[in-house]
């Protein structure tokens, strides 16, 4: 580890914990980096000195705050390059809200049917979900430029998708799971050719990278403070400011009007029409130190640390047949993450035991569920790296990776119940119906769990066939399987009666195994929210079925 990094590592307290006995290897910057005390440090100046509402008083208090939350909108314009400053910068929850704020002001507002959105298969959520929705509600269309094996966009495919009838390119800058650096600039210009607007979701670039949003032409570009060293609570959308002053409000209420009758409103300029309500202030104010903080470390040298970090990771996951990554390849330019899999191991199973090792990764679809449904995969294994990150970090990963791969089947065996054990082995009824009487979902963070139950009911009201979809950790898709077994051929008044069936099982092993049990045409089967524990008295996973 070289002075530099050592140095930015003692600006992140948190990075010295302990997770158990270990030291932390915080690799899941993607989802959030760490913030940096010059950042948190605001927060008490805030709350000590001058917290008040903004814009609101005549006293210092609220002069001053008022004063700090402004220049911030003008810090974060200046950190992506939007010369307007403010009026061109508004302060939103995150990167999710500024996509839709976008989809109200301008989605919903102008689109209309024969019109269409164009988007890429590597959409994260936030704006896949948001323009689906738009589309459902105008008659739009949306349509995906598809991606190369590689994890590129085929910009032939996106020349033709883009057409007279687009009044939207929504593109994401840097993929959150293959970590591909989209070329936005040649895309906008495709899309301004054709009179279409472009928005950009920057959440994985801003922090990683110089971003300058009019370098890339782009009409929006949206990012979260989160991502980027600041705090949770706040991001960012930028707008063209003609285009902020001519769309619709997202939210309506107090700081956002100018003059308002029992008949009618008027509206504030840009940034404050789209900011109604008790904005967060000291989060925006704690994010231009982020950006202050990111500007004195240099974007430069964050996006060459990020670059190294994750060809290093790439370079190391290579070596080993049974992993498989995601995205461009070695050598080529791509942000600060890797997404990958190992042949045989659940990612969520993985995760567990690296955090047992203190390593902090993420496991799941990453909110890209078609990206992965593409790739033909359930989900990924992601670490992302961040300015504080190190190569010894990554070799502690894959030292851990190494190991997990042969500790998992003894793992199980040991903690966990044979029964357990067995039908994560060997599950039964694993698999959807095609269709079903009734689904039931189950969700649960702890270990993942994501699971569906498939339920064909007879005519006389007993389960003809269940099935159950898992993607989830290995004592969680156990006990789905334990269940759907006992289930099969029951009435559903008797599946009502089997409060407390798994813990009978297991014969007290898992003695906090609670479980509602609702009868009615979709709710048959219980409800279970459970905590799994061990023989030893700790509690190891929970799992709902
Ligand atoms: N877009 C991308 C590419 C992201 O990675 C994320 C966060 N994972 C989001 C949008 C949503 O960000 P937020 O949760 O801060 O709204």
């Amino acid at each position: 580890m070289n002075e530099d990094i050592a140095a930015v590592r003692e600006d992140f307290p948190i990075l010295q914990r302990h997770v158990g006995d270990e030291q932390l290897v915080y690799l899941d910057n993607a989802a959030t980096t760490q913030t940096p005390t010059q950042v948190y440090d605001v927060f008490e100046e805030f709350y000590g000195t001058y917290n008040a509402n903004v814009h609101r008083g005549i006293h210092t208090l609220s002069h001053e705050a008022s004063v700090a939350y402004e220049e911030a909108h003008d810090r974060l314009a200046e950190f992506v390059g939007a010369s307007g400053g403010r009026e061109e910068l508004v302060f939103t929850k995150n990167t999710t809200e500024s996509i839709n704020l976008v989809a109200y002001g301008v989605g919903l507002n102008e689109l209309g049917p024969g019109d269409n959105v164009v988007t890429t298969e590597m959409e994260h959520h936030a704006s896949l979900v948001t323009w689906q929705q738009v589309a459902k509600r105008t008659g739009a269309e949306v349509r995906f430029i598809r991606v190369d094996e590689d994890g590129h966009l085929d910009m032939d495919h996106a020349a033709e998708l883009i057409d007279e009838n687009t009044q939207l390119l929504s593109v994401v800058h840097i993929s959150n799971v293959l970590g591909t650096v989209n070329p936005v600039a040649e895309l906008a210009e495709v899309a301004h050719d054709r009179d279409a607007l472009v928005f950009v979701d920057g959440a994985q670039a801003v922090p990683n990278r110089r971003v300058d949003v009019e370098e890339i032409d782009a009409d929006f570009y949206a990012f979260s403070g989160h991502k980027m060293a600041g705090p949770t609570g706040i991001g960012c959308l930028y707008g063209k400011k003609h285009l902020l002053e001519s769309m619709e409000p997202f939210l309506y209420g107090g700081e956002m009007i100018r003059h308002v009758t029992y008949e009618d409103s008027t509206w504030n300029r840009p940034p404050w029409k789209f900011e109604a309500g008790t904005p967060p202030i000291a989060e925006g104010i704690a994010l231009a130190a982020a950006a202050d903080y990111l500007d004195e470390v240099g974007m430069d040298t964050v996006e060459e640390r990020e670059h190294e970090l994750a060809q290093y990771a790439l370079e190391r996951l290579a070596e080993r047949d049974d992993v498989e990554t995601y995205g461009p390849s070695l050598g080529e330019d791509r942000s600060g993450l890797v997404a990958f899999n190992v042949d045989g191991l659940h990612g969520h199973d993985l995760s567990a035991l690296l955090d047992e090792r203190g390593i902090a990764v993420r496991a799941g679809d990453h909110c890209t569920q078609p990206l992965h449904d593409r790739l033909d995969i359930p989900g990924s294994v992601r670490a992302s790296f961040y300015l504080y990150n190190t190569t010894e970090e990554i070799d502690l990963l894959l030292d851990a990776v190494d190991d997990a791969r042969d500790e998992l089947d003894d793992h199980l065996e040991s903690n966990y119940h044979e029964l357990v054990y067995e039908h994560y082995q060997n599950p039964q009824n694993a698999g959807g119906l095609s269709n079903p009487t009734f689904t039931k979902h189950s969700e649960e963070t702890s270990c993942g769990d994501d699971g569906e139950f498939h339920v064909d009911v007879a005519e006389d009201g007993t389960i003809e066939e269940i099935a159950f979809e898992s993607e989830s950790c290995a004592v969680s898709s156990a006990v789905a399987s334990i269940l759907s077994e006992r289930l099969a051929g029951m009435s559903l008044e008797d599946v009502a009666e089997l409060d407390g069936y798994v813990d009978d099982l297991l014969e007290g092993t898992y003695p906090d195994i609670r479980r509602d049990c609702v009868v009615g045409p979709e709710e048959v089967i219980c409800e279970a929210a459970r905590e799994h524990v061990s023989g030893d008295g700790q509690t190891v996973l929970s799992a709902k079925s």
